[in-house]
């Protein structure tokens, strides 16, 4: 592309067009997966000379590949950043910034509604081998942040929407408090995608994303993206990230360009589809309540309008009944498969708290017959009348 700098402000453009050089590979409108694990030099010099950010020189395939660069253009483009890096998984993004920000005895203040295995990490390895301690927040309001954050504050990690009761942060507010102790603000910014909400701007440090969700689409990928505004910690996270090792292959790296290509049309559907299933829970006699942020009853949608463009098609809610009939409910759909994970073509739905004791149910906020559902592209009909007879069977 001759200017890509009018691309820039076009995410529909970015995802098609923008990083790609058609040039360097015959025109071809889709990039080759450049299979190599190593590219040769001619000359010693050329090698120990070499800038690692420069975009038309490789040495090996743990440290940068072409196909995985496209990828990273197009998110950094999209997350209006200086860089994005791509990961072998959405975890291996997370705990390779935690690693990158975190030092021996550093002070993290994290939502309770973050993606358990990071809590997992944060307190197991983080705590049993750094001396790193955590202060859990709910998020849903700034002074709870003003409260938990100190001097030795280097991290506050938020991801807004949560996945599974779907509460907000301010993002914006938080990185104003963040920012008055020195600590980076890290979100997970895999619910809303690159196209309805750019956290950099409000103010965030690093956009973290799982590939594995919308970014893929296909339930095919499993991979991982950090996006970043400050020069010195792209630095460090590209360093970091060539000696823990996590970078994905190159064929996972094309797919989530493949999925890029049509996540924007496919994430429009996957939200008109979830707004019609809300509305079809919101008004069910036996529905307690319904957790989607495109809600107008949902509790923080001043804020959602503020901050984000669009909703996806990860919701939940509560029935009116116990954990053992929210259980049936699930099994007795036929469309809706039971399943972790979310984002890609199909419709899934997933009690997570059917296991929670009591006591995490009411930190977590969602009852043990809390159900989340993945609002997939089989048609907002055949979804409603799944849930129709399922209700029936009760
Ligand atoms: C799935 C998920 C992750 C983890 O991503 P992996 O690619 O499975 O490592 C992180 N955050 C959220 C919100 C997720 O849904």
């Amino acid at each position: 592309m001759s200017d890509q700098n009018q691309y820039l402000k076009n995410s529909k453009l970015i995802t098609a067009h923008y990083g790609e050089e058609y040039e360097h590979y015959y025109n071809a409108i889709v990039p080759p997966v450049f299979m190599n694990s190593l590219n040769v030099f001619e000359t010693l010099d050329e090698y120990y000379e070499f800038d690692r950010r420069d975009k038309h020189k490789y040495c090996y395939g743990r440290v940068q590949n072409p196909t995985v660069r496209i990828l990273e253009d197009k998110i950094r483009a999209l997350e209006h950043g200086l860089g994005a890096l791509a990961f072998a998984s959405g975890m291996a993004a997370a705990t390779t910034a935690v690693l990158s920000v975190c030092k021996a005895g550093s002070h993290v203040v994290c939502i309770h509604n973050a993606y358990g295995p990071l809590k997992d990490f944060l307190n197991g390895y983080c705590r049993e081998h750094m001396n790193i301690s955590v202060t859990y927040v709910e998020g849903d309001r700034l002074e709870e942040f003003e409260a938990a954050v100190r001097e030795d504050t280097d991290l506050v990690i938020l991801e807004s929407p949560s996945s599974v009761i779907f509460s907000l942060q301010d993002i914006r507010g938080v990185a104003e408090i963040a920012g008055k102790c020195g600590a980076k603000v890290y979100i997970d910014n895999t619910y809303c995608t690159s196209v309805y909400q750019q956290p950099l701007d409000l103010g965030a440090d690093i956009v973290m994303h799982t590939t594995s969700k919308y970014i893929g689409g296909h339930s095919d990928v499993i991979g991982g993206m950090l996006a970043v505004k400050d020069p010195g910690l792209m630095e460090r996270l590209l360093a970091y990230r060539e000696l823990f090792g996590g970078i994905p292959g190159p064929m996972e790296a094309w797919l989530m360009i493949r999925g890029l290509r049509t996540m924007e049309v496919r994430i429009a559907k996957h939200q008109e589809t979830a707004m019609a299933v809300a509305k079809f829970l919101e008004n069910h006699p036996r529905v307690r309540k319904v957790n989607y942020p495109g809600l107008p009853s949902h509790p923080q949608y001043e804020l959602m309008k503020r901050q984000q463009s669009g909703n996806t098609g990860l919701l939940s809610f509560e029935i009116d009944g116990t954990a053992e009939q929210a259980a049936q409910l699930a099994q007795s759909l036929e469309i809706f498969k039971i399943g972790v994970s979310w984002g890609g073509f199909e419709s899934l739905v997933f009690l997570p708290h059917a296991r929670q004791t009591p006591e995490n149910c009411r930190v977590l906020r969602g009852d043990r017959n809390i159900i989340r559902i993945h609002c997939g592209l089989e048609g907002e009909e055949n979804l409603i009348s799944d849930l129709e007879s399922a209700f029936e069977k009760l």
